[in-house]
């Protein structure tokens, strides 16, 4: 039987942005659309145009992607035409393909919000896809807190919902949005509903205020539905939206799925859920939620006893799936076999050959690992793992000695009587037999470091030229008795490749000194720099 395709609306940077403490600035929004887009999402809802500037300039040119980018707005307000009311106009203007829109459903909010009539609200609904229709847009409608207005009023809520299906909108999505319903009244409505609208042309919106957007969202697919939205680890305001990355392995590996629908996501796009999932947290600066289904650093992790020895001699015992096509590991508490396993494949994705039975592999474990406990975190910091694994097997040259350095922060007022703060940092090098003294200002001790640290490397400065700081971030981890900050550095350079390096300390200086040095080494190691 030929499989039916379903349809994934990611929603992380419109509904996702409202998180609390989640602000995406545009050049994180273009990097996690293009994550989204790379994994194979058929939608990917970008914002809000007209409701702030980033959305604004989000949508303001055309970006290009795979699926189909979408803008999210308002329909028509009350009492205006489609073509008087700016906010409409606005998102009608927005680079998008696709049109997003979200309108009442239920009678009350209509009423007591809305302060309107059940019939301007369908005709608002009417005439907002209209006008998208007629812009080339393919229209979707967000039928808001659409389960309680149908347990309220059903013919009205199906009313609204079939105004934009006959006005031609592509998807009409029933929105659960205060999260509180229940998995067999989301079968059951959206099973009434799909009596009236094709399934086919039936989205689910799920929020997880009682801990079942991803239940509720299969529970609208086995009624009929063929889209659902959701959000990558569920990022959402209060309890946060559907899960996509628990949606999409579930639709991807369980077979009651599987063998029912095809997805965008691609087995190899599987692969690179975990990736994914961490690359967001990076973003957001946050601990990824060690226990996430599928892709939590725990979700196949193991502890002794028989558990363990079992898992090392038959996986599927007590693992629901093969961590590996979710891009996860096994980790098995007791032995080392996983960390060895894990360290090998590392060092055979990095280039590095080295047998099995190699003592060092057993030793640059034990490294990552107790470094690891004190708060590094190689799986974010790439670069700096190889130069590790590579220092091991004596493969990093001795390039040059930081003998000190100095930053120094002072806060004074300027000549215009404006209180300023100044960074100046000095740096002593010995690079071969030269001494090398820099000196840099910068906005702020680390950038004076930095600057101070690449203003010259002497005979090596030529392979440094290219090299960037693209991002900087700093964690504080609560460890034991003291806190300590973990910094994580992106550096770029001329050739466009991008890599990660870490430090760790107790002082945030002496963090990012550790991380600005393996950017610099690692850079150096890249260029094939001689000793
Ligand atoms: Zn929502």
């Amino acid at each position: 039987m030929p499989r039916e395709r379903l349809y994934l609306f990611d929603t992380t940077l419109r509904d996702g942005a409202q998180t609390n403490g989640v602000d995406f600035t545009l050049a994180d929004k273009l990097a996690i659309a293009e994550l989204l887009d790379d994994l194979g999402v058929d939608y990917v809802e970008a914002g809000y145009p007209g409701a702030n500037p980033i959305d604004t300039s989000f949508f303001s040119e055309r970006r290009e992607l795979r699926g189909k980018l979408t803008a999210f707005g308002m329909t028509r307000r009350p009492g205006r035409s489609a073509s008087n009311d700016p906010g409409l106009v606005a998102l009608l203007e927005a680079q998008a393909d696709a049109i997003c829109f979200v309108a009442k459903s239920w009678d009350y909010h209509v009423r007591v919000a809305l302060e309107t009539t059940e019939e301007e609200n369908l005709a608002s609904i009417r005439d907002s896809v209209r006008a998208a229709k007629a812009k080339g847009r393919e229209v979707l409608l967000d039928c808001e807190h659409f389960f309680d207005g149908y347990k309220a009023k059903p013919a009205y809520a199906l009313a609204c919902a079939q105004a934009a299906y006959e006005e031609g909108a592509r998807w009409v999505v029933l929105c659960d949005t205060n999260g509180g319903a229940l998995p067999h009244e989301v079968e059951r409505i959206v099973g009434e509903v799909c009596k009236n609208i094709p399934g086919s042309h039936v989205g689910i919106h799920a929020h997880n205020d009682t801990e079942q957007a991803v239940a509720n969202s299969f529970a609208a697919v086995r009624a009929g539905a063929r889209q659902i939205q959701g959000t990558l680890n569920g990022l959402g305001e209060r309890c946060g939206n559907a899960n996509l990355t628990s949606i999409i392995p579930t639709l991807k590996l369980k077979a009651e799925y599987s063998d029912q629908f095809d997805i965008g996501v691609t087995d190899e796009k599987l692969h690179g859920l975990t990736r994914v999932s961490h690359a967001l947290d990076e973003i957001l600066n946050r601990a990824p939620d060690r226990h996430a289904p599928y892709v939590g650093e725990s979700a196949f992790a193991t502890k002794a006893g028989i558990h363990a020895s079992a898992i090392v001699k038959e996986p599927a015992t007590y693992e629901h799936v093969a961590p590996e096509l979710v891009g996860n590991r096994r980790k098995l508490l007791i032995s080392d076999q996983s960390g060895r396993s894990n360290v090998l494949a590392e060092l055979e994705r990095i280039g590095l050959a080295v047998d099995r039975s190699d003592h060092r592999v057993m030793r640059l474990l034990d490294e990552v690992k107790e470094r690891e406990a004190i708060g590094y975190a190689y799986e974010a910091a790439d670069a700096s793992f190889e130069l590790l694994a590579r220092r091991m097997l004596g493969q990093v040259p001795h390039y040059f000695d930081v003998e000190k350095f100095d930053v120094n922060v002072e806060q004074r007022l300027n000549a215009k009587g404006e209180r300023v703060s100044v960074s100046q940092a000095v740096v002593k090098l010995r690079v071969g037999d030269e001494d090398l003294i820099s000196v840099a200002e910068g906005n702020g001790p680390v950038n004076a470091l930095d600057v101070a640290l690449r203003k010259d490397l002497g005979k090596y400065q030529k392979f440094i030229t290219g090299l960037e700081l693209t991002d900087y971030r700093v964690r504080i981890l609560n460890g034991g008795t003291q806190a300590v900050t973990r910094v994580l550095i992106e550096s770029a350079d001329e050739t466009g490749e991008h890599w990660t390096t870490i430090g760790v300390s107790s002082n945030i200086i002496d963090a990012s000194f550790q991380a600005l040095m393996d950017s610099i080494v690692y850079k150096l190691v890249k260029s094939g720099a001689p000793a």
